[in-house]
């Protein structure tokens, strides 16, 4: 137990709740999940399905009618070419990246995860045994791995590659040539990939590409995504992993030892959103660049404040060394404690995240503003004399 880590959002989350209950106003801009209401075909679908009776154990690998549509959005969407059979339904996203890393990664392993990146990641890594192999990100190459340095970090013992694009906590996007060199150095060592594609319809500029659409690729990478983003479905728990075929039967076995399987009317709720596409969630995306934008501004305009424009997901991640007020870690604190703005601090995403702040814009623009408008003042009075003439 001493291995697994945890997921910061939620800690913060529960600080700030904590300050709320003693009468303090926080803006909430800790935790990745969409503020919008799951659309409303999609919720009716759910409801109808309790109301039918479907509230049984359904096949640990989930409904056919919804692994087939799963895969015939794969195949929409990213051009990828899957079978039903493929497809693992999980309750959420996170439970495959659990069972990927369970299921490959042995005692002496390595498996290289993108530094900053998701916790989870690393957290699992370890509790599998395995050692967790850090690929910088860097803000100055857009937050995009280095393909030469990932090579680098290559050695006998790699079995995975985590990547992650659109990326928490930067919002960057991989290019098709990174991709395809990331490709190459999997086939050429024989390394599995664990491709987290949840933000993939999250994009505000440039376009996603699956690494399973290389050559080659689709026999050793698992897709991972799910329905809590772009449905906006993070309480349902609803995600998917596509696996290649041999890692199918381990993995259902997996589902079968903790989960038994997803909840059966999330699961039809599930089919109405992938394969209905609702209005909604184009209203949502073209919600999120509009509030993208005006953080991006509002962040930018704050002395000792510089941020980047990401080009998916729905975070930023200023750097806020200018503001000379310490790590990471003591101005996410004090921004909480002081300011009344909850987010998190870049290391929370690992060592790499040093000087930058985590803050999700899934948020209404009015908090967005009071959100910049509150950590301004705040770092206008926290920061010495001195410092700010
Ligand atoms: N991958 C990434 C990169 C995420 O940010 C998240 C959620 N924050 C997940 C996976 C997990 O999603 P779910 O809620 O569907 O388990």
């Amino acid at each position: 137990m001493g291995r697994l880590g945890t997921e910061t959002a939620f800690e913060v989350l529960a600080r700030a709740r904590a300050l709320e209950a003693k009468g303090r106003h926080i803006v909430h801009l800790e935790i990745g999940e969409p503020d919008f209401d799951t659309p409303k075909s999609v919720t009716a679908a759910g409801v109808a399905a309790i109301e039918r009776g479907e509230t049984h154990y359904t096949p640990s690998a989930g409904v056919i009618e919804l692994r087939e549509a799963i895969a015939q959005y794969l195949s929409r969407a990213r051009g990828l070419s899957i079978d039903a059979s493929q497809v693992i339904v999980a309750p959420g996203a996170k439970p495959i990246m659990f069972y990927a890393i369970l299921a490959l990664i042995d005692h002496g392993d390595e498996a290289i995860f993108p530094d900053p990146g998701f916790p989870i990641y690393a957290s699992m890594i370890n509790f599998a045994g395995g050692t967790p192999i850090s690929l910088p990100l860097r803000e100055k190459n857009d937050f995009v791995p280095d393909v030469d340095e990932l090579r680098r970090l290559v050695t006998p013992k790699t079995k995975l590659i985590i990547l992650n694009s659109p990326h928490n906590p930067t919002g960057g996007l991989l290019s098709k040539e990174a991709v395809r060199e990331i490709a190459r150095i999997a086939r050429e060592n024989d390394i599995w990939v664990l491709s987290d594609e949840i933000y993939a319809e999250l994009i505000y500029e440039g376009t996603h590409h699956s690494i399973a659409r290389e050559e080659g690729m689709a026999e050793r990478t698992i897709i991972l995504d799910g329905f809590s983003k772009t449905f906006a479905m993070t309480g349902w728990r609803l995600g998917y992993g596509s696996f290649p075929r041999p890692l199918v039967e381990p993995v259902t076995k997996l589902v079968t030892n903790s989960v038994s399987c997803t909840a059966t009317f999330t699961q039809r709720a599930g089919i109405v959103a992938i394969s209905q596409r609702p209005p909604e969630v184009d209203q949502m995306i073209a919600a999120f660049r509009k509030r993208r934008d005006a953080i991006v501004a509002g962040l930018n305009s704050i002395d000792g404040v510089t941020c980047r424009t990401p080009s998916g997901a729905f975070y930023v991640f200023p750097n806020i060394t200018g503001l000379g007020l310490g790590d990471a870690k003591t101005v996410a604190d004090r921004v909480l404690q002081e300011a009344g703005v909850a987010c998190l601090a870049g290391t929370a995403f690992g060592a790499n995240g040093e000087g930058h702040l985590r803050l999700s814009y899934a948020n209404s623009l009015e908090n967005l503003d009071l959100a910049v408008q509150r950590i301004d003042e705040w770092s206008r009075s926290a920061r010495p004399a001195a410092a700010r003439a």
